[in-house]
């Protein structure tokens, strides 16, 4: 009888047991289900909003635009130091492909009155011609704060050559560091646009080597919009119709320059310029 009643005691207190067990497991996973969804879509927001506030890929490339339904893949050659002797070469290899290019003029070059005639034509071949400077020299632009100056000076240049009034130009070494605050400013205000580039070709150490500014400039071309920089040099002129050639065979339209449909290309990601 005492066997049996302490059965039933051990049987009624393992219930219990058993039952507070099932209690707390239910609000366990009761507490999870509730949970976890919130936490699950906290962490969905704030991997978006990371994704938001990377940037692109080296620079403010543009968004890609979309045509048919395709993404347009578009890629701006850019020649700076000209205008050249070689600029109507230039001029002719982009011609027999039917590619636009943009060139950042330097105005101790636009001088010569004998290059006058191809800064027109490069105009009226449908490219875009933009400045690079009256001196190309480090210390005047950023160190003397000539920079804004200088760039006026050589776009009313352009201006008197071609007929257009360009706005854009192309820092000599690049706007960093060179174009400090300031100096932002003050182009912001004067109302000029500044691009560097995507794709540093290396052209002006590769003399004599086209083959590897065609490598080099293929090598960085992966993103929806590139912004190749070249200068106006025979290995760069010798690398062109592969260039040309090879990303048109990647699917890049090549473009000039557009005003009417600026985005931001500077390495300081000054929205401004
Ligand atoms: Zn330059």
């Amino acid at each position: 009888m005492n066997k049996n009643a302490d059965k039933i005691r051990m049987i009624k207190r393992t219930c219990v047991i058993i039952g507070i067990l099932a209690v707390f497991t239910g609000i366990f996973f009761a507490g999870k289900a509730f949970f976890s969804p919130a936490k699950g879509v906290a962490k969905v927001e704030q991997t978006l909003q990371l994704a938001t506030e990377l940037p692109v890929q080296g620079l403010g490339k543009s968004a890609p635009q979309e045509y048919n339904g395709q993404v347009r893949k578009v890629a701006y050659l850019t020649f700076d130091d000209g205008p050249s002797k070689l600029l109507p070469k230039f001029l002719e290899v982009l011609k027999k492909h039917d590619a636009k290019g943009t060139f950042f003029f330097v105005g101790g070059n636009l001088a010569k009155k004998d290059l006058a005639p191809y800064v027109k034509q490069t105009v009226e071949e449908g490219h875009y011609a933009g400045a690079h400077s009256m001196t190309h020299k480090y210390g005047k632009l950023y160190n003397q704060n000539e920079f804004v100056d200088e760039m006026k000076e050589a776009l009313k240049m352009i201006d008197e050559i071609t007929g257009k009034n360009p706005k854009l130009v192309r820092p000599p070494y690049g706007s960093t560091p060179g174009l400090h605050e300031q100096l932002r400013n003050e182009t912001a205000e004067a109302g000029i646009k500044v691009w560097d580039w995507t794709i540093d070709s290396n052209d002006w150490r590769l003399k004599g080597n086209p083959q590897g500014i065609v490598e080099q400039v293929m090598k960085g071309a992966d993103e929806n919009v590139e912004v190749i920089l070249l200068h106006e040099h025979q290995q760069s002129l010798d690398a062109l119709e592969p260039i040309i050639i090879q990303l048109k065979e990647k699917g890049y339209e090549l473009v000039a320059y557009d005003e009417k449909a600026h985005f931001p290309v500077n390495f300081w990601k000054d929205e401004r310029l």
